[in-house]
């Protein structure tokens, strides 16, 4: 890297022979035909771009560096540093280099270039915090090819690898890198056409499929054909691999045709932050939360604002009338124009005779409802709800109470309001929402005030909750000194870590807090022997945790 170099255009050529970038993307006209691999590694991917998370579409490559932090990365394209972030989540150190139209990211950083170092170091201490994310006043322009910062591991990441990304510059939203990184050296070839696992047929209230009034997952082992009674709904479940890689990925898109029509057909293009939340109403969320299944549902709930779609079909079910058989076409795409067909008939059978059933009535997602169930209301706005659902609120009485809903999540928050403990009343105790798991474990928390007896709290999903007190602070272990850094564990037992701060006597200085660590750089230089070190650390419900010793530490 060089301030103020020249671009060196064309050196890649000689390079990265071997590194054939193919084609324009559709959605970025203006943007640049290649991309500099962001790693001199053979390109093995552990995660590709549109693939199903919790809570969103994966919005790049993750790419495998042999298990180990520290390998060099490249830049992609020739640019000049548009943002830095530092923080102990998400991205954890991230890089954002922007250049002809695109942002290529560069995430879960261990170290930066060290020009960018040394800015930074300079910066978090005029801002006495080491969390960082905003542009740099300073221009770090770099050519394709210069070493840029070293990969690791920080944020949420569960090993090391790198993050890479890229976005349109204009809107910043995440494009499939694949369309540019055809071939490097040393990158997998992809001959492996996708994994087709089953075809999901979800009966409604009063349907059956083969005979049962339960979600059905049929695949081409179990027969040709499976038997519906009554209205249903479909969902693909499928995935990706690659040659040589033992990671599934998420198919780059899907058609599906019912008796010749198609009914769902989408590809992972481009994506949108603001809506990628979205996944949950794209996914069966049951499926995926009770058993990591990725099924794609083939219907659009409302309330699903992605914009991956070229078809689908409403929330209108399907239906084979008895007697009659519905044929359907599923195929599975990846990026590498691999795919994988299937075909299963669907037989129209008729329902076994049976009482009026008493259905639950369920509640217009346009409007605004107030549901409530013993001391326990819940208050969801209009829009709050993917689709129209039944909600039920239970109170047993034992200071636990239930939000049930088949869909799990909301699109935006509702307000839960459930009464306070009366040994809590008035205490002046921080209280925390704890949401409870099926092994009644804490599963989340939100800090929340009483206010005359109860608590109000804005969630965006549904399950077991309950009220406790958050009085422990946050536990600062013994300090120790090694390998450069001065570091001390940090652990808080339910609202977590929400600030922290060391001083050397009054000078600030830099704590890192990473994987549950806080750690200081000793090159820092702003320890002096003698001197009082003071750590505090705050939880998220104000609870205050500190330690405090003499350096250097024994
Ligand atoms: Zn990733």
């Amino acid at each position: 890297m060089q301030q103020g170099m020249t671009a060196k255009w064309g050196r890649w050529k000689g390079a990265v022979c071997g590194f054939f970038l193919v084609l324009l993307c559709p959605q970025n006209p203006k943007a640049q035909d290649t991309l500099h691999s962001p790693l001199a590694l053979p390109l093995q991917f552990s995660g590709n771009f549109g693939e199903i998370r919790t809570g969103h579409f994966h919005t790049g490559l993750d790419i495998r560096t042999e298990g180990r932090e520290g390998v060099p990365v490249l830049a992609a394209q020739d640019g000049q540093i548009g943002r830095i972030k530092v923080s102990d989540r998400g991205y954890g150190r991230a890089l954002y280099l922007n250049g002809g139209g695109l942002t290529t990211v560069y995430a879960h950083l261990s170290s930066f270039h060290p020009d960018i170092e040394a800015w930074l170091q300079e910066a978090q201490y005029e801002k006495e915090s080491w969390l960082f994310d905003g542009p740099p006043d300073q221009v770090f322009r770099f050519a394709m090819g210069d070493t840029i910062g070293w990969s690791g591991n920080s944020g949420r990441s569960f090993g090391p690898h790198l993050h890479f990304e890229v976005r349109d510059q204009r809107n910043q939203w995440p494009i499939n890198p694949l369309h540019w990184v055809m071939k490097g050296q040393g990158v997998t070839q992809d001959d492996v056409p996708p994994e087709f696992r089953g075809v999901w047929v979800m009966p409604l209230e009063g349907s059956e499929v083969e005979g049962e009034a339960k979600r059905f997952r049929w695949s081409p082992a179990y027969g040709e054909s499976a038997k519906v009674a009554g209205p249903f709904r479909l969902g693909i479940e499928a995935f990706d691999r690659m040659d040589g890689e033992p990671f599934s990925h998420g198919p780059y898109g899907m058609d599906v045709w019912l008796d010749g029509e198609m009914v769902h057909s989408h590809r992972m293009d481009t994506l949108d932050f603001s809506t990628n939340g979205d996944v949950v109403a794209h996914v069966d969320l049951a499926a995926w939360q009770d058993r990591r299944s990725r099924v794609h549902r083939l219907h659009r709930l409302p309330g699903n604002r992605l914009d991956i779609y070229a078809q689908v079909n409403s929330m209108s079910p399907f239906e084979v009338a008895p007697g009659d058989t519905s044929i359907l076409d599923v195929v599975v795409l990846d990026m590498a124009g691999n795919q994988t067909q299937v075909k299963m008939a669907l037989l129209g059978d008729s329902l076994p005779k049976s009482g009026e059933a008493l259905r639950p009535v369920a509640l217009d997602r346009n409007r605004r409802h107030r549901v409530t169930g013993g001391r326990a209301a819940v208050e969801l706005p209009p829009g709050s709800l993917y689709a129209d659902a039944v909600v039920t609120v239970l109170d047993d009485s034992t200071g636990r109470f239930a939000v049930e809903c088949e869909a799990r999540v909301t699109r935006s928050d509702y307000t839960l309001s459930v009464p306070v403990p009366a040994d809590f009343v008035g205490s002046g105790d921080a209280l925390v929402l704890c949401a409870l798991d099926e092994k009644d474990e804490v599963d989340g928390t939100w800090v929340s005030d009483e206010s005359g007896g109860y608590m109000s709290t804005k969630l965006d999903r549904f399950g077991i909750f309950e009220v406790r007190s958050d009085t422990l602070p946050p536990v600062i272990g013994r300090p120790q000194a090694a390998s450069g850094k001065l570091s001390m564990t940090v652990s808080d037992d339910l609202s977590g870590l929400k600030r922290w701060e060391g001083r050397c006597g009054d000078q600030w200085m830099r704590l890192a807090f990473e994987k549950g660590v806080l750690w200081h750089p000793l090159e820092d230089g702003v320890l002096e022997a003698g001197q009082e070190v003071k750590v505090w650390a705050v939880d998220a419900s104000g609870n205050l945790g500190h330690r405090t010793f003499t350096w250097p530490v024994q």
